[in-house]
Parts: structure tokens; C-alpha cells; sequence
């Protein structure tokens, strides 16, 4: 590795090459929020000014930079980073030469808005600009407001080798598309991120296989919609029809793309995020059954029980087609862990739409899930068609029927694996005690248990003895 790059010790004594450089003289402090994209699109930022100078700093007050990538999925997330804005600008005071940028899908949402309507930026840099950044770095260090909020019909970063932030040396995300084509009426995705494009498999195959050299030992394929993944030599999906025979012919889709990893990365496990219900092939389904080291989990967000709620939210599928695919995934992977998205209240939700909603779960039985009550986003075709019009009480209270109902179930699933004997990857120190390493199983479920000689990044064995409704405790076999 060149010389130029800092050596850290990491933990059980291995040299850990980072990626600050030594001849790198600014410092950058970038705070991520919302989504596994977001956080690996800061990993993109990062590498992009690591060339431009910049080296990361976990403390704002040393700071030339402050970057902030944000969210937009909820309103609350919006309030954090106005918050977070108002932080920095009390630290600007005792480091005046600090610029501050707002990143990701509430900088593309408002857009120079953003610059009018809060004093405290200097940058405002949409998901598909960040190309752009040092051109923009250079517009505000001399003391210009700077925005570039395009998005793109191609851009995939893929040539860009992502800096690693606040990394375990054990997991890593690798994006394989950006942008969503599905107008779910809720969502500010499609918006805020653009058209669906792919990656080409060889720069993912060659970023899986860089962390497999640097000791990773697991990584997560990630894209807003990866069932929707397919190269055909570059472009936008919904042009695939204009492609050439033989580019349509050689396409490369998303059961193909985790065979292709799985074989280039054979003792590497694999994850993926985020599916769709109605773009899941049983090909995938059947690929993961193929290749050990494909995860035998899948988070597969639902939204609601009820088919005249779906087809609101403009959820290009029924409930019963939802049943159908979770039968298809456990008769061909038993042991498949499945987690959801559930939103609670959205607009013209009845009673009887909600006990749909906790009956599908009664059905499949989650082992875990991520749910909230409906936030109206500006400018969906929710927001400019729909009344967001259950009270706030009844939100609240039908979502906390939804978690309690969770709860139950998750600690059911966790429960099934008592007795049982688990393979763990080593990803660091239980939280509660030193003593104990956690790591999770190929169905994604947390494991801890007490150390031995093991290290992180090590596969072991450990039986099950007790669990909780978040937590397997056990014991190294
Ligand atoms: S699939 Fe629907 S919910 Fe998911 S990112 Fe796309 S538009 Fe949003």
C-alpha cells in the first residue's frame, strides 16, 4: 500500500492501513442520518476529498468541512437535521473558517431553498453531485454559496473506492443501484434520488474482492430496490427496451448479479438491501438457496395487510401475491429470517384495513421490523392527492398495536433457535460487557456469547441457550 497512507494498529495487533493520507492537510467531519445508502454515499464523499485534501476528524471543532447527509423519509428526520445545523453553527463560531454542507435527499428535496431558508449552510449538494464537490468546495472556501442538486441518468460512483467511516474492518455496504422507479404515493425516493440505474458487475466484483484482501468478511449489496437491479452496459432501466438484441440478451439481472458475487467471493457472506415484493423473482429466492454464502435473510418491506390500502400506495401487488412470495421463499428456504416495513395511519386507513395489516403478520410472523406512523412528504402524490386524514391518536394507537404484535413475534422466531447451533461472525464487543463478543448468524439475528481466543472477524460456532425478543445468548461450540 502507498506510503502515503497512515498506519493505525487495529485490534489483536494487525496493522490497519487507513485511508487518511499524511500529505492530506484539511479535515472533513461528516454526520450521516437515514439510510445504508446515505451511510455508504458518506463513504463515497469521504474518498472524492480524500484526493481533494481532505482527511476525516471525528471532532467538529478541528473541522475545515462539516458535511451533513441527510434524510427525508419522515418529517422528524428533517427536524434532526435542522438541529444538528444549528450545532455546527454555535462550533463556527470558535472555528470561523469552517464551512458547513447539507448532503443526500432533504438537500435534493428543498434544493437552493435550502440556502434561503437556513443561514447556516454554505453547500447545498444533491445524491448524484458529489462528482461535483471539489468544484464546490473550492466556490465556498472563496466565500460563494454553492449548490448543485442535478440528478443523474448514469451516475453510479462506481469507479469511486469508498473510505471506510466508522468501520468494524469486519462489514461493509457496496451500492449495485441508485434511484427508485416505483411511485409508492408515500415516498420522496424517487424524488430525491432519480430514475433506477445499475452498476456494473465488475466494479462490484472488484469492490467485494478489495474488502476481501483488507480482512472483510461480510458485505451488503445495497440499492433503494435491488430485485430491480439490471446491467445491460449502463443507462436507465426503463430504457432496457431500447437497448440493442444482444445488450438485452447478455443483461445481467439480480439473481445473476449474487451468483456472480457468491463465486467471486466464495467464503464472504452476502447480504442485500432493499427488496421489493413486486419485483422479487423466485430466481433470486433460488440463487440464495444455491450458495452458502448468500445470507438466508431478506428485509421485505410490506407497508400494510390491507389490498385496498396497496393499491393507495400505488403497491404494484395484493396481499394475497404478498403471501404467495413469502410461501415461495419458506418452501424453498426453510430457514429464511423475513423482516418488514409497516406504516401505521396512512390516508383513508380504516379499522378494518389496520386488523389486515396485524392479520398478515399473524401470518408471516416477522423476525423483526421497521415501523411508523404515516408522515406526510411534500410534493409525493400522497401529499398534492390525499387527505393525511387519520387523527394522530389513532396513528399512535394502531402503531403500537403493530410493535407490540412485533415484539411477540420476533421473540417466537427467536425462540425456534434454542438448542441450536449457530454459525457467528465476530463483529465486535457485546455492548453490556467486554467479556462478551456479539456478531450476528446468517439470518441476521445478534448473538453474543463469552470470549475465548476467537478475534474479530472470526467465524465460530455457538450454541443457543437463551434469547431475548432482540438478543440469542450462547455458548462457542
Ligand atoms: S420502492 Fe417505493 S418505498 Fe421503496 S424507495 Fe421506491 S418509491 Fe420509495
Amino acid at each position: 500500500m502507498a506510503s502515503d497512507y497512515i498506519i493505525e494498529e487495529k485490534k489483536q495487533g494487525q496493522a490497519l492501513v487507513t485511508n487518511q493520507k499524511n500529505s492530506n492537510s484539511k479535515l472533513l467531519y461528516i454526520e450521516s442520518y437515514g439510510c445504508q445508502m446515505n451511510l455508504n454515499d458518506s463513504e463515497i464523499v469521504a474518498s472524492i476529498l480524500s484526493n481533494e485534501g481532505f482527511n476525516t476528524t471525528q471532532n467538529i471543532e478541528e473541522a475545515d468541512l462539516v458535511l451533513v447527509n441527510t434524510c427525508s423519509i419522515r418529517e422528524k428526520a428533517e427536524q434532526t437535521v435542522r438541529k444538528r445545523l444549528q450545532k455546527y453553527n454555535s462550533v463556527k463560531n470558535i472555528n470561523p473558517k469552517m464551512k458547513i454542507g447539507v448532503l443526500g435527499c432533504m438537500a435534493e428535496r428543498l434544493k437552493s431553498k435550502f440556502l434561503e431558508e437556513e443561514k447556516m449552510v454554505d453547500m447545498v449538494v444533491g445524491p448524484d453531485a458529489y462528482r461535483d464537490l471539489p468544484n464546490l468546495v473550492k466556490t465556498v472556501e472563496d466565500g460563494k454559496d454553492a449548490v448543485n442538486v442535478i440528478l443523474s441518468k448514469v451516475e453510479t460512483y462506481a469507479d469511486v473506492s469508498p473510505i471506510r467511516l466508522n468501520s468494524n474492518g469486519v462489514t461493509a455496504f457496496v451500492s449495485i443501484t441508485r434511484g427508485c422507479d416505483n411511485m409508492c404515493t408515500f415516498c420522496v425516493v424517487p424524488f430525491t434520488r432519480g430514475r433506477e440505474r445499475s452498476r456494473d458487475p465488475k466494479s462490484i466484483v472488484e469492490e467485494a474482492n478489495d474488502l476481501w484482501k483488507k480482512g472483510f468478511k461480510e458485505i451488503t449489496l445495497l440499492g433503494q430496490n435491488v430485485d430491480s437491479y439490471l446491467w445491460y452496459g449502463g443507462g436507465l432501466k426503463k430504457d432496457f427496451d431500447k437497448a440493442s438484441e444482444i445488450a438485452r440478451a447478455t443483461s445481467i439481472d439480480f439473481s445473476k448479479l449474487l451468483e456472480i458475487v457468491a463465486l467471486a467471493v466464495p467464503k464472504m457472506r452476502i447480504r442485500f438491501a432493499t427488496s421489493n415484493p413486486q419485483d422479487m423473482s423466485l430466481d433470486v429466492i433460488r440463487s440464495m438457496a444455491k450458495y452458502d454464502n448468500i445470507c438466508k435473510y431478506i428485509h421485505l418491506p410490506v407497508q400494510t395487510g390491507s389490498t385496498r390500502m396497496l393499491e393507495r400506495m400505488n403497491r404494484q401487488h395484493t396481499r394475497e401475491e404478498y403471501i404467495t412470495l413469502i410461501d415461495n421463499i419458506k418452501n424453498i428456504i426453510p430457514n429464511c429470517a423475513i423482516s418488514q416495513d409497516m406504516i401505521a395511519g396512512f390516508c383513508g386507513e380504516t379499522e378494518e384495513d389496520h386488523q389486515e395489516t396485524l392479520s398478515l403478520m399473524e401470518n408471516v410472523k416477522y423476525d423483526f421490523g421497521f415501523m411508523f406512523a404515516y408522515s406526510e412528504r411534500p410534493g409525493t402524490p400522497a401529499a398534492k392527492r390525499m387527505e393525511d386524514d387519520v387523527p394522530l391518536e389513532t396513528k399512535k394507537r394502531r402503531l403500537a398495536d403493530i410493535i407490540a404484535l412485533q415484539q411477540k413475534h420476533g421473540l417466537y422466531r427467536m425462540e425456534q433457535f434454542i438448542g441450536k447451533t449457530v454459525e457467528v461472525l465476530i463483529e465486535g464487543n457485546s455492548k453490556k460487557s467486554d467479556a462478551h463478543w456479539k456478531g450476528r448468524n446468517s439470518q441476521n439475528a445478534m448473538v453474543v456469547f463469552p470470549k475465548g481466543n476467537e478475534k474479530i472477524g472470526d467465524f465460530v460456532n455457538v450454541k443457543i441457550n437463551e434469547c431475548t425478543s432482540a438478543t440469542l445468548i450462547g455458548n462457542k461450540q
